[in-house]
């Protein structure tokens, strides 16, 4: 950490493969330390499902790049929960569906709606004068230069359970589509998932989300 002024602006990115806890550990930290808290991968699920509610195709660059330039976004925090509207629809359920989740890696590979989305995360950034930033590309990319820089990460299987913890299904299928969407997330051409240069590793297997926080804490 940089000066210890109160004020200044904080940015802590936290990237990572599918399902690690980086949510759930982002908000913890931020709540801890007073600051606001950005889910940029609600921002790409959110463009995904204004892509699928016009019935666009998810890999017609042209026509998923009109989308994210035209669709109205507002991402916002209620509760201690993203709240995502499109296009004056409440999309916050829909967008951690089956449907959207399966879709979301072939929109997030779209350069143009990266462009389109970091625009904006460097905006709320400005706007709230800092906070913990969650997606894959944060410290890589968008924040190459924030005060922490982690990539949080657990074995697949781990991953999978917690999930179906949370909302339930099979846990070979939940592991096979995490396994899947890592693979295109870390594949693709565009800020693809990597571990940034200066992050440090956390790896919460066998962690508890309060044990991840205050390891996270006493980073800073
Ligand atoms: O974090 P979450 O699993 O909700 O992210 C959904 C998808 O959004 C990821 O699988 C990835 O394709 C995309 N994403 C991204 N860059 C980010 C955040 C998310 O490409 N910064």
């Amino acid at each position: 950490m940089t000066g210890e002024s109160t004020d200044e602006v904080r940015i802590i990115a936290i990237d990572g493969p599918a399902g690690a806890g980086k949510s759930t550990v982002g908000r913890a930290v931020a709540a801890r330390l007073g600051v606001d808290y950005l889910d940029t991968g609600a921002m790409y699920r959110a463009v995904t499902f204004a892509v699928l509610r016009r019935a666009v195709d998810p890999n017609d660059k042209q026509a998923v790049e009109d989308v994210a330039m035209t669709m109205d976004l507002d991402i916002g925090d209620v509760d201690g929960a993203t709240r995502v509207v499109v296009d004056g629809e409440d999309a916050t359920v829909a967008i951690r569906g089956r449907e959207v989740t399966g879709a979301v890696s072939a929109v997030a590979a779209n350069s143009a709606v990266r462009a389109e989305l970091v625009e904006r995360q460097r905006s709320w950034v400005t706007a709230h004068s800092g906070g913990v930033v969650e997606g894959r590309d944060i410290g890589s990319v968008v924040f190459p230069d924030a005060d922490l820089k982690l990539y949080v990460t657990a074995s697949p299987r781990v991953r999978a359970e917690r999930r179906v913890a949370e909302i339930g299904g099979d846990v070979d299928d939940v592991e096979a589509s995490i396994i899947e969407r890592d693979r295109k997330d870390s594949g693709r051409d565009d800020s693809p998932l990597v571990e940034a240069s200066g992050s440090t590793l956390v790896d919460t297997t066998g962690l508890s989300i309060e044990e991840v926080v205050e390891h996270v804490l006493g980073m800073l």
